[in-house]
């Protein structure tokens, strides 16, 4: 089976390199050029563990293949992928298509014989349908079905996520497209992993309810949290108590600075705007979106009132700035929203992250770049903990403390013990846990009044 995947980003590399692992002859696309050039000289442009040694193994066996050149491409596939991006758009909050229906145009007049045109992208309920139209409009004669396949995959865990999915979702209303898409998967169901056949407008809502769904799970835990720190409860044992009952589960309880990332922030407002659309408004979501815009900010008077009350001349650690660890994406990532502040409050900014200096170095201006978290450290009067690299874990709290100037730590993923970091000389702040109601939320209240 021929497949072409327009758009060579983090989930249409993943899937690329997996379909090609199962055997199928994969080419993947993109109008980057400096992209495919990278990845044609073996290099892999973004970073997503264990990802390099698949491409490597799968172009090697000479089932890979990048391009440029949609012409040549898509007339021999049998399935072609869209993988393009769908931001926010900006202004209202709906789901930006433009990068959808272009890769649409520039496929349409290139099809041969019968193809499945999926969408992998995330897009709104009724995508499928105007992706049809639009086809059938350029090219009248094509012979082709149009399916929705979403994708579940996680960065930082995508490949393990791809081979092993909790579901695979085939939306299509075509026999024949729903019998090539399932031989697609033929590799995956062969393993037991539950392929779901149902309606486009089901695939095409299920992604964003599922999305809507975890991310409301985060804002639930961090008003948890909050409630936590104002009577003297541990939110990590109020989290293990509540996920061990079988119809929550325990994923997603870590209270943290709000949720962030590629999809989360504009998946929820997407399907809110989908809503109020059709007359159905999901009054629950547009709460989850309110309280984590307010968490991100809360985080900021937070840290300035474990500083003493000002971050007026106040140096600072950051460490961890992408979404989450094991990735280099920085999109709609917190500390985004909290660096800027803590610099306009007056605060000069050390950043350490693991994989984030790529991309941060143009969206985090004015702050200094550290080698690793002792560095970034180093002089300091307070360090903030914003993403939960394993290295973090692992550093040296006694010598973290005697690089600093000051002895403030702002744990803001509770990966520290709060006995361990005091031990270390730190007075410490953590979310949700008894030593954070001490130094933490009460006075960063009393701050922000
Ligand atoms: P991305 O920005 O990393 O990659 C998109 C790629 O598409 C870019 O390389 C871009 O150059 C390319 N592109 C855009 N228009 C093109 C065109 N006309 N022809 C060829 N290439 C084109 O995006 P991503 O994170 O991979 O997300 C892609 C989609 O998958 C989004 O809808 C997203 O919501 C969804 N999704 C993402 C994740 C994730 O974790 N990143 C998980 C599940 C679903």
């Amino acid at each position: 089976m021929k497949i072409c995947m327009i758009g060579s980003g983090y989930v249409g590399l993943v899937s690329g390199a997996c379909f090609s692992d199962f055997g199928w002859d994969v080419t993947c696309v993109d109008k980057d050029v400096a992209k495919v050039e990278s990845l044609r000289a073996g290099e892999v442009p973004i970073y997503e563990p264990g990802l390099d040694e698949l491409l490597a193994r799968n172009i090697a066996a000479g089932r890979l293949s990048f391009t440029t050149d949609v012409a040549s491409t898509v007339p021999e596939a049998d399935i072609v992928f869209l993988a393009v991006g769908t931001p926010m758009r900006r202004g209202d909050g709906y789901a930006d298509l433009s990068y959808v229906y272009s890769a649409v145009e520039e496929i349409a007049p290139h099809l041969r014989g019968f193809t499945v045109i999926t969408t992998k992208s995330t897009v709104p309920v009724g995508t499928s349908r105007e992706i049809e139209r639009r086809l059938r409009k350029v090219n009248p004669a094509a012979d082709f079905a149009v399916a929705s396949n979403p994708e579940f995959l996680r960065e930082g865990s995508a490949i393990q996520d791809f081979t092993h999915p909790d579901r695979v979702l085939i939306g299509c209303d075509d026999e024949r497209g729903e019998a090539v898409m399932r031989r697609l998967y033929q590799p995956l169901a062969l393993r037991n992993a539950p392929i779901m056949a149902v309606s486009r407008e089901s695939a095409e809502l299920a992604k964003y309810a599922a999305n809507a769904f975890l991310a409301m799970k985060i804002s639930f835990i961090n008003e948890i949290a909050d409630v936590c720190e104002a009577v003297g409860a541990n939110v990590q044992e109020v989290a293990d108590a509540v996920g061990r009952d079988g119809r929550i589960g325990g994923k997603f309880l870590h209270p943290g600075p709000g949720y962030g990332g590629s999809c989360f922030p504009k998946d929820v407002s997407a399907i809110i705007r989908t809503a109020r659309e059709a007359r159905a408004p999901l009054s629950l979501i547009e709460q989850v979106q309110r309280v984590n815009d307010e968490r991100k900010i809360a985080m900021v008077p937070r840290i300035e009132a474990a500083l003493g009350g000002t971050l007026d001349g106040k140096s600072i650690a950051v460490l961890g700035v992408t979404f989450k660890p094991n990735t280099d994406d920085m999109r709609e990532a917190p500390s985004l929203t909290i660096v800027p502040m803590l610099q306009e409050r007056g605060a000069a900014v050390r950043v350490y992250d693991p994989q984030g200096r790529l991309h941060g170095e143009e969206m985090l201006p004015g702050v200094t770049w550290a080698r690793d978290g002792v560095d970034a450290a180093t002089d300091v009067d307070a360090v903030v903990i914003l993403t939960e690299w394993n290295e973090f874990r692992a550093l040296d709290l006694a010598r973290l403390r005697q690089v600093m100037r000051g002895d403030v730590m702002v744990d803001l993923r509770n990966i520290f013990k709060g006995d361990d970091a005091e031990a270390a000389g730190f007075r410490y702040d953590s979310i949700g846990r008894p030593n954070a109601a001490a130094t933490g939320h009460a006075a960063a209240e009393e701050a922000a009044e």
